[in-house]
This record gives C-alpha cells, sequence and structure tokens, in this order.
C-alpha cells in the first residue's frame, strides 16, 4: 500500500497541477514509484485534457487512464455542471475504487483535485466529500495574488473541520505585480498550521529540475503511512521520528475530536503513528497523553470560574490576549478543546471571559466578626475580575519600569494596593495597579 496526497486550492488556476507535477517527479526522485491522479476533469481543448496529460508525464509508471481519470468532461465549466450535460453523475465510489487501484501499485498518488475545494461534483457532495472519501492528507496550493489570504485561511479551516490533516502548502506565484508578496507569504506562515513546502516563483520557463528542488518533501515525512503491523521493517524510519512529532500529533487529534482525552482507540483511527510507537517512546499511553499537555482523566464538571481563573493566569503570563495556540500545558492547565465544547469555540471562550471580566463585581459581604475588618470597605485580595480591570487599565504593562510580559517574556505581573491595605487603603481599582515582581519587590503580595 502506498501513501498518498490529495492536492486542492485556494482556486481554480492557481498552479495544482503545476504543484502536483513537481511533487511527483520529486518522489520519483526519491526512487518511489509515483503515480498521478485526477478523479474529475473539465474542459477540454482539441481533444485533450491538460492537467490529465501533464500529471501522466511527470509519473513514472504508467497505468490505466480509466483509474487515473475516471471522469473527464469536455465543457470547461463546474464538474456538476459540466456532468449534468454529458448526461452523468459523478459516483464518488468509482473514484475510490479507481484510487485503491492506483494505492495498490504505488508507493505515491497525487490525486489532484478539480478546483477549489468546495466545487460542487454533483447535486449533494462536494471537493471535500471526495478528499474524506479518499481520507488523505491535504497539500494546499496557494495561488499568491490579492485576496489569497482569505481564500487560504477559509480552505484550511475547510480541510480541518472536514476531519482531514493539511499536511503542507505550496506558495504558487502567479502574480508577478503582486505587492507585499514576502509579507503575505510570512502571513500564511504563521497562521496556516502545516509547514510550508516550498515558494514557487513566477517564472514560466522554469524547468522541471528546478521545481523538483523547490519543494521541501521530506516535510511531509511525518506523514508516511505507518502502521503497526509494519513496526520491524520500518524501524529505520520510526528512529527518524522526533518526540515532538509523536505528541504534536497527539494533540491534532485530540483537536480534531474535540477531546481533552484522547483514548487509543481514537488515536487508532486518525492519528498518523502507531500505537506502540507511542507506548514505546513514552513508555506508556498516559505518560505520552500527559507530556502533550493533555488530561489523562476527564475532569468533568469544571467550573466556568476555573476556567477562567485558567485563562486569566494564561493572559497574564503572556501579557496580552493568547492565541489559540497557547492554550497548552503547562501555560494553561486545561485543554483548548475543553474551553471550545463549552463555549462553542475559542474565540466564543475569550469573549466569555472578557465580558465576565467586565461585569459588575460581586459584593463580597465583610465578615463583621473579624475585629481586624471591622472598620473596612473592601476584602484585601482583589478577585478575578477586579485584577483583570486593573491588568487591562495598565495595559499588562508595571506601572513603575513599564516591562511586560508581552514584550519581554517571563516577566510576572502583580497587582499592588498603593495605599496599603493595612494602612486603611481600600481594593478598588483606583487604589491598585500593576507592577512587575521586581518592583513589587519586599512588598507583601496581595494575593
Ligand atoms: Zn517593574
Amino acid at each position: 500500500m502506498g501513501q498518498g496526497y490529495f492536492v486542492t486550492g485556494t482556486d481554480t488556476g492557481v498552479g495544482k497541477t503545476t504543484v502536483s507535477c513537481a511533487l511527483l517527479r520529486a518522489f520519483a526522485a526519491q526512487g518511489k514509484k509515483a503515480v498521478g491522479m485526477k478523479p474529475v476533469v473539465a474542459g477540454n481543448e482539441n481533444g485533450r485534457w491538460h492537467d490529465v496529460e501533464q500529471l501522466i508525464a511527470a509519473s513514472n509508471i504508467s497505468v490505466t487512464r480509466e483509474y487515473i481519470n475516471p471522469y473527464a468532461f469536455d465543457s470547461p465549466v463546474s464538474p456538476h455542471i459540466a456532468a449534468q450535460q454529458a448526461g452523468v453523475e459523478i459516483d464518488l465510489a468509482v473514484i475510490q475504487r479507481a484510487y485503491q487501484t492506483l494505492n495498490s501499485q504505488t508507493d505515491v498518488v497525487i490525486v489532484e483535485g478539480a478546483g477549489g475545494f468546495l466545487v460542487p461534483l454533483n447535486a449533494q457532495q462536494t471537493g471535500v466529500d471526495l478528499a474524506r472519501a479518499l481520507n488523505l492528507p491535504v497539500i494546499l496550493v496557494v495561488g499568491m495574488r490579492l485576496g489569497c489570504l482569505n481564500h487560504a485561511l477559509l480552505t484550511a479551516q475547510a480541510i480541518k473541520t472536514a476531519g482531514l490533516i493539511l499536511a503542507g502548502w505550496v506558495a504558487n506565484c502567479i502574480d508577478p505585480q503582486m505587492l507585499m508578496l514576502e509579507e503575505n507569504i510570512t502571513t500564511l506562515e504563521q497562521r496556516l498550521d502545516c509547514p510550508l513546502l516550498g515558494v514557487m516563483p513566477f517564472d514560466l520557463e522554469m524547468d522541471i529540475q528546478k521545481s523538483i528542488e523547490l519543494l521541501e518533501i521530506t516535510k511531509l515525512g511525518l506523514f508516511c503511512d505507518i502502521d503497526d503491523s509494519m513496526q520491524f521493517e520500518l524501524s529505520h524510519d520510526k528512529r527518524n521520528i522526533s518526540g515532538d512529532d509523536l505528541l504534536s500529533d497527539l494533540r491534532r487529534v485530540a483537536s480534531i475530536q474535540l477531546e481533552q482525552q484522547v483514548k487509543q482507540q481514537n488515536y487508532r483511527n486518525q492519528g498518523k503513528f502507531g500505537v506502540t510507537t507511542i507506548i514505546r517512546r513514552f513508555g506508556s499511553w498516559n505518560a505520552a497523553v500527559d507530556a502533550a499537555g493533555l488530561e489523562t482523566t476527564v475532569e468533568r464538571n469544571i467550573s466556568n470560574e476555573k476556567l477562567f481563573t485558567a485563562l486569566y493566569e494564561l493572559w497574564i503570563a503572556l501579557g496580552r490576549q493568547p492565541n489559540y495556540s497557547e492554550v497548552q500545558k503547562p501555560a494553561c492547565k486545561f485543554h483548548v478543546a475543553t474551553f471550545e465544547r463549552r463555549f462553542g469555540s475559542w474565540r466564543q471562550a475569550l469573549e466569555a471571559f472578557v465580558s465576565y471580566a467586565n461585569s459588575e463585581n460581586m459584593i463580597v459581604p465583610i465578615d463583621k466578626g473579624s475585629s481586624v475588618v471591622a472598620s473596612r470597605q473592601t476584602t484585601r485580595c482583589p478577585d478575578l475580575r477586579l485584577r483583570f480591570k486593573v491588568l487591562q487599565r495598565d495595559r499588562f504593562c508595571c506601572c513603575a519600569c513599564g516591562a511586560s510580559p508581552s514584550i519581554t517574556p517571563g516577566i510576572v505581573l502583580e497587582i499592588d494596593h498603593i495605599k496599603p491595605w493595612s494602612k486603611g487603603g481600600e481594593t478598588v481599582i483606583e487604589n491598585l495597579q500593576t507592577l512587575c515582581a521586581s518592583c513589587n519587590q519586599g512588598k507583601t503580595n496581595d494575593y
């Protein structure tokens, strides 16, 4: 059995075929038997379907065309319309069988989708259903031009929602006039949760050898299909998998499942590596789950207050609003999926926290029985909301020296009474300030 990849693009005409051909040649250069597949093609010129011809030319084994391209239509229109005109219904089962045939004869199958990821294929199904039916890691070709950031992020989101792996992306520079090309590539590198496999320059004369060199397919190495049953044959490859790779895949599966606890059974279905490989590396399944920062046992009925406290601690440690990817142990004791399940999404969790923090403080009744506090309006310790308001007002910077964890990671911020509570200062926002731990040294910690 070989490995397959599904190549999709931010739009039609962004260079999926060019990239697919470069991938095929790069795998062939590694001595792999590689074949291209174009399940659906629409639009022929003089009796030829160029995408299919190019994929065949870039493949290093020859296979019957009906497997490489089960559906070919004449009109250069959306596949479902072209199929309707031709009186045909595209059937994913036919494509699945053709893929399995190719897969059984090769090491690598590069499947090139039609158009963008959500292009309709028949009355009900789209390219998403095709990618899911084949259950392949996806490679996203981003046609670099104005508007591509939105298209790329939407496509990445659709891939994630479909439960598929985004294995890598390629920046294909299709617009020689594009402004701020580098900045756009950097933006996507920061926001797409997968490796950039290469940047294809705008170069119509680019030769084949150059296009191979521009793609780093070793970055896809993680996605080699390693099955427990192949443990011994592949022991050499396994040594190259780092512990970090194993842990990040565990986290990926946790996020797909929106589970704070990953069970072995679920990992078997959706993980890239063998369960035994993970257990061997970390000693036990729970040790691996723990090392990945996930929960080894499900804590039920976690209160919102607890989640907000964890979020507050993360926020103050960073000195700014935490990103999705920063919600990890040890900085945050709960998995991001816990927030997602409770509030719907990470964004909604943040919104719930901010509106909680900005709501009115609850009046904490003073215990009149205590002689110390008999004359006081407020308790010594500001509650979570008040602390957060002080931090917000002070922009997460030390009022004495200006230090902030957002600029200098590791700076610890504390909330300090301006007029000490012991000398009659009340715990109200006007009498509180943010200080870094070193400026606050010598004073009693307030909470
Ligand atoms: Zn300071």
